[in-house]
């Protein structure tokens, strides 16, 4: 498929899935790398490197159906191992291997690239669904400035590496002032390298970017639907699924916050587990885990703030993101913030002549 055959586009934004729920498993914190979007938080999240028996006895609660909304089985349930680095963890192909034989409906792997441990040698493509490598530039001099030195290098070897091998291969591109405008040219590259899906993310300000720079790394409403959109639809033309959060609704539009209507749980080494990605730099985590049990926390936890219904939508963005909302000149805002795991799917058909 090449851009100059006519295509029809499907767009389509996903909503949460009732019947599916995602457990996304930080197996560590540790990393080679100190990207400077990294929202990893040791303080918050610990530093230990779960081993191979808490991994599988982890893998086997999520396979469990929980809570109010326990209409799920582990066939419902997405894995996607992450860090940290999560192939920095020796127990990582042990992990993906019961997370197999558990049932999972998928299994993915998060990676900036490095794939420590040989791990492309220890497991096989009908153990995983995707390795999803992140990179944010189309060229050494963009990308590696954002991800370390050598890191274009190192992650385009192990993507082709990857698809070499057999296995699936996704890319993520984390979208800030300092590689938005390199977006367009990474579509034809994925393409060269066999990536089939493409995930554009925008940055999220926590973790390192809550410290630093992270207000002056956003994207304003202008910039991403000038961009982002239309490099989506390019890649779709290219053969490409390419996935982006849709960040910014009209103030008609429906807004639901996958903390009240989806299940997903973003679960870190020291045993908390949160409902939502964006409070992950605060002890407001609705779960824990202790002894190996899924226990519910007392208020207040992020679950209370869910429910409170404000104008602006996502009531975290509202509390921690105040920089993307827009007033007119009554106070009213301009739109609204769409839930942060809301997305758009973008796919092209080539239309037969
Ligand atoms: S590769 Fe991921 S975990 Fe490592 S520093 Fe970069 S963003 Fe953080
Ligand atoms: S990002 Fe906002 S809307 Fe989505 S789960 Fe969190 S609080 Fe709810």
């Amino acid at each position: 498929m090449n851009v100059t055959t006519p295509h029809k586009i499907t767009r389509r934004t996903v909503q949460f899935r009732p019947n599916s729920r995602n457990l996304f498993f930080h197996i560590l914190t540790a990393c080679n790398l100190k990207c400077a979007h990294c929202y990893i938080n040791p303080q918050q999240h610990g530093t230990t490197t779960l081993d191979e028996d808490t991994i599988k006895k982890w893998l086997a609660l999520f396979s469990r159906s929980h809570g109010s909304k326990a209409i799920k089985a582990v066939e419902d349930t997405n894995v996607i191992f992450l860090g940290g680095e999560p192939t920095l963890n020796p127990a990582l192909a042990q992990g993906i291997k019961e997370a197999k034989r558990l049932g999972y409906a998928s299994i993915t792997v998060d990676t900036n690239g490095y794939l420590f441990h040989d791990i492309l040698e220890k497991v096989t493509p009908d153990e995983v669904d995707y390795f999803s490598f992140s990179l944010d530039g189309s060229t050494p001099n963009i990308n590696d400035p954002i991800r370390g030195e050598g890191s274009f290098e190192t992650c385009t070897s192990g993507i082709r590496r990857a698809v070499e091998l057999g296995f699936s291969v996704s890319s993520i591109f984390t979208a800030s002032s300092k590689n938005i405008h390199d977006l367009p040219n990474m579509p034809s590259l994925l393409k060269d390298l066999g990536v089939s899906r493409f995930f554009i993310q925008v940055i999220g300000i926590r973790g390192k970017p809550a410290k630093g720079e992270g207000q002056s790394l956003q994207l304003t409403k202008q910039v991403w639907e000038s961009i982002v959109p239309k490099t989506a639809e390019n890649a779709a033309k290219l053969g490409l699924i390419c996935h982006y959060p849709t960040v910014f609704l009209e103030n008609d539009a429906k807004f639901e916050c996958a903390g009240v209507v989806a299940e997903n749980y973003f679960v870190f080494p020291n045993g908390r587990v949160y409902t939502c990605p964006l409070c992950e730099d605060y002890p407001l985590h609705a779960f824990e885990i202790k002894e190996d049990e899924l226990v519910r926390r007392p208020p207040l936890t992020e679950m209370e703030l869910f429910t409170l219904k404000i104008p602006e939508g996502c009531v975290m963005n509202k509390l921690l993101h105040p920089g993307n909302l827009t007033y007119d000149s009554n106070g009213n805002p301009v739109y609204k913030i769409a839930c942060c795991m809301l997305k758009e799917e973008i796919v092209a058909n080539p239309l037969l002549g």
